[in-house]
């Protein structure tokens, strides 16, 4: 595989970076920059690029992965070489003004295979934490450590949810203190499902920094495995779906940090707590940032596994024969396939238009993040049951993809908010109410 096809102006400035990664700003919108249904050049080279590398590496190697339940570190190695995985790339993604760019690299490269994506992917939600929190001294130092280098990869790993907080994450137990005689955060918890716990080098950690004020105290912090002493992994979790991706929990256990390790700096967050405490409008959570700036992109990612399974449906009708003619003769078959198709194409225009939106940051007003992942992830699951159906029994056994393809789908009905918090957002939105 060669080099990415220099597409666009890779500035990853701080505000460039922040904007691009999709945050529902407050600020007025400006709507300078349209995008096209027709793909620009750039945009179709990348796309080009990326479904190469899904194709020729990614998924040749994904039945392989998903059986060892392993990290694929020599795959993750290829897309780092060929500038796939690594702060330029995913800066020159970013940088793409439509904000279109991302979706399609992710749609592509879930095409290939969704629990290697999400090896390669997973370290985004933490560099979205680190570009939209974090000063830009922050940014300078943190996100290369996220990535490694190419002869030494990393990945980074983004942990916000707790056993007893998912869906609710105002419910962080996770407590920082501050110890004002060393100059450190003590930081003491347990994290649960870290897509790269325990194996990154840079771990954001949501913690609170006062109980009492709940949510609006959170605070992101950087620990680096490799020097902070007191984080360690706890279980690895064996799954139904995306097993090529590392999910495990994090103890933070009198886990110290400098000062300095708090995102956005400790200035501004005793600020934030200032105004908090005087009873002033807090900003929003450091997760929900997080989360509702990466929406979109992990829709897209959704999209990629539908299509992958669609498109293996379509030929496999054509193919197959039962009562002397193509099982795609049957208009049962032929019309499943044509709402697979309208399906992903409709969920497909969700996604870019929030990723548009989240770019040139035009507020979701009725929650278009939210609207785009809860769409594509259910699209996912449906598309990729009706094709083991369109399988039959080959559908069903694992000498064939579509039973993978299934069991990752079925995570974007839960992780990034689940399909019923989806709904409350949008809902929220909607009506201006307090919709419980
Ligand atoms: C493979 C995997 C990777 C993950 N990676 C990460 C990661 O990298 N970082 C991270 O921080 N987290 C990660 N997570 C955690 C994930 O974000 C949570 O599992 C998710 O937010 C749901 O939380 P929960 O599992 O506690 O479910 P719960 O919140 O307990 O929800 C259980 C059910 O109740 C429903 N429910 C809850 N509240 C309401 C309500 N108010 N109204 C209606 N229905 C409701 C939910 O929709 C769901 O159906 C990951 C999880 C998995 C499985």
């Amino acid at each position: 595989m060669s080099a990415p096809p220099t597409a666009v102006s890779s500035d990853s400035s701080p505000a460039a970076t922040g904007a691009a990664a999709g945050t529902a700003s407050t600020e007025a919108a400006s709507q300078d920059v349209t995008f096209s249904l027709a793909l620009t050049q750039d945009q179709k080279d990348i796309r080009e690029w990326v479904h190469g590398f899904a194709a020729d590496v990614v998924r040749p190697a994904a039945h392989e992965w998903d059986e060892k339940e392993q990290t694929p570190w020599p795959i993750i190695q290829e897309a780092a070489k060929i500038g796939l995985y690594g702060f330029e790339g995913l800066a020159q993604f970013f940088a793409d003004p439509t904000g279109l760019m991302l979706p399609i690299v992710n749609e592509e490269l879930f095409w290939g295979d969704a629990g290697i994506g999400m090896s390669i992917m997973g370290t985004a939600l933490a560099v979205a934490a680190i570009f939209g929190q974090g000063s830009g001294e922050q940014i300078g130092e943190w996100i290369p450590r996220c990535f490694g280098t190419q002869e030494e990869v990393k990945v980074a790993a983004f942990c916000a949810s707790e056993p007893n907080a998912g869906s609710d994450i105002s419910g962080v137990r996770t407590r920082a203190k501050f110890d004002e005689a060393a100059g450190e955060w003590v930081i003491n918890g347990q994290k649960a499902w870290a897509t790269n716990g325990g194996i990154a080098d840079v771990h954001v950690i949501i913690a609170t920094v006062d109980p009492e004020l709940g949510a609006r105290a959170h605070a992101a912090f950087v620990v680096p495995m490799s020097e902070a002493k007191g984080i360690s992994q706890g279980t690895k979790v064996k799954k139904h779906g995306l097993r090529a991706s590392h999910t495990a929990d994090v103890f933070l256990d009198d886990c110290r940090v400098p000062a300095a390790h708090v995102l956005g700096g400790k200035d501004k967050l005793d600020e934030r707590l200032a105004r908090v405490r005087e009873g002033k409008k807090a900003k929003s959570q450091a997760a929900m940032q997080t989360f509702e700036a990466s929406r979109p992109t992990v829709a897209a990612q959704a999209l990629g596994i539908a299509r992958a399974a669609y498109e293996y449906a379509l030929e496999y009708a054509k193919e197959r024969e039962q009562f002397g003619r193509k099982i795609i003769e049957n208009q049962a078959i032929a019309f499943t396939l044509a709402r697979m198709k309208l399906e992903i194409d409709a969920a497909r225009l969700l996604v870019w238009r929030a990723s548009w939106m989240g770019k040139n940051r035009i507020p979701f007003e009725h929650a278009e993040g939210s609207m785009s992942k809860l769409k594509a992830a259910e699209v996912a699951v449906w598309v990729t049951e009706r094709a083991i159906q369109i399988l039959g029994g080959n559908g069903y056994t694992r000498e064939f993809p579509v039973e993978r393809w299934h069991r990752d789908a079925k995570i974007y009905d839960i992780f990034e908010g689940t399909t019923e918090i989806q709904q409350l957002v949008v809902a929220r939105a909607i009506s201006g109410m307090y919709i419980k």
